[in-house]
């Protein structure tokens, strides 16, 4: 059991599916201590219970008066509304997880009238296989156990690490929006094989287990990128005369302008 006795989610959606998924299938907690809420749609919250065997709460104050935790995992644009409509049953005996990507703790303290802990949370969408990587920040009346619980929740998704707020846009620039650029990434490749004769097929199998493999081995050698690149690359040889291709066309600069971009935007959106 994550170390607390009662969680409502407010907004049923994807995110609110994968955190239940992992904190079920990953960690002892039971399904009669989760309880989650949505707007309208209550087929959600049918199929919700009936895949998880989570509470259909009857009454959704009650839910959220009794949880220890709460979390908010509504659209950034729906937040003001969420907070008004729920915001009165929060009380201090509680914390406030949010997973709502570009919106400020301050934000959501100032629209609450008591003192409440507040934690946000960037998942990335690589949670819906537990394989997310999230950070976590803490708002001003947040303890080491708040702290501690969000971790314990989120690593039921993935990993986990503690950032300052003022560190969420290069966060959201990184591993938000970083899956996206692996994807890009791997159509390239797969384009690249079926250019050089390969089946469709062959060629993502190929690039899949590629991508696996070197990240496996950055996790369980922890060697340096840099050094297991160099460690398969000889002089003169084909992987050299990859890489400095790659080079000549920007692939590093081209990368390091994504993050920076997105970070940049992301900043413009909160
Ligand atoms: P979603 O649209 O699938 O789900 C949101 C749910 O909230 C909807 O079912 C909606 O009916 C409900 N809702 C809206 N207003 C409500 C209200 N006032 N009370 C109760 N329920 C309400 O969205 P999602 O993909 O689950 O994303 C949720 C949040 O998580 C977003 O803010 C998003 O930025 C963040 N996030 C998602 C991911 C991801 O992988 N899906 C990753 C990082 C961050």
């Amino acid at each position: 059991m994550v170390d607390c006795n009662q969680i409502c989610f407010i907004g049923a959606g994807s995110m609110a599916e994968a955190l239940l998924s992992g904190l079920l299938n990953n960690t002892p907690t039971s399904a009669k201590h989760i309880h989650v809420i949505n707007r309208q749609n209550q087929n959600r919250i049918q199929y919700l219970s009936k895949k998880y065997g989570i509470i259909s709460p009857k009454d959704n104050q009650a839910a959220i008066k009794q949880a220890d935790t709460v979390i908010l995992a509504v659209k950034p644009k729906d937040i003001t509304h969420a907070l008004d409509q729920w915001g009165m049953y929060f009380h201090p005996g509680q914390r406030i997880i949010s997973v709502v990507a570009g919106i400020s703790i301050p934000f959501i303290e100032n629209r609450l009238t008591t003192r409440i802990p507040v934690i946000r949370a960037m998942p990335n969408t690589s949670c819906a296989v537990a394989q997310s990587a999230t950070a976590l920040c803490t708002g001003t009346h947040a303890s080491e156990k708040d702290l501690d619980t969000a971790f314990q929740i989120f690593s039921s998704i993935g990993t986990v690490v503690v950032v300052d707020e003022k560190d969420m846009d290069a966060v959201t620039g990184l591993s938000g929006s970083g899956p996206a650029y692996i994807y890009y990434l791997v159509e390239a490749l797969e384009q690249a094989g079926i250019q050089a004769g390969l089946t469709p097929s062959i060629a993502r199998h190929l690039t899949l287990q590629t991508l696996a493999g070197a990240a496996h081995m950055l996790m369980e050698t922890k060697e340096e990128p840099a050094e297991l690149r160099r460690k398969v690359t000889s002089p003169g040889g084909t992987t050299m005369a990859g890489l400095e291709t790659l080079a000549q066309h920007h692939f590093q600069k081209s990368l390091i302008h994504a993050v920076q971009k997105a970070k940049q935007r992301s900043k413009e959106l909160g």
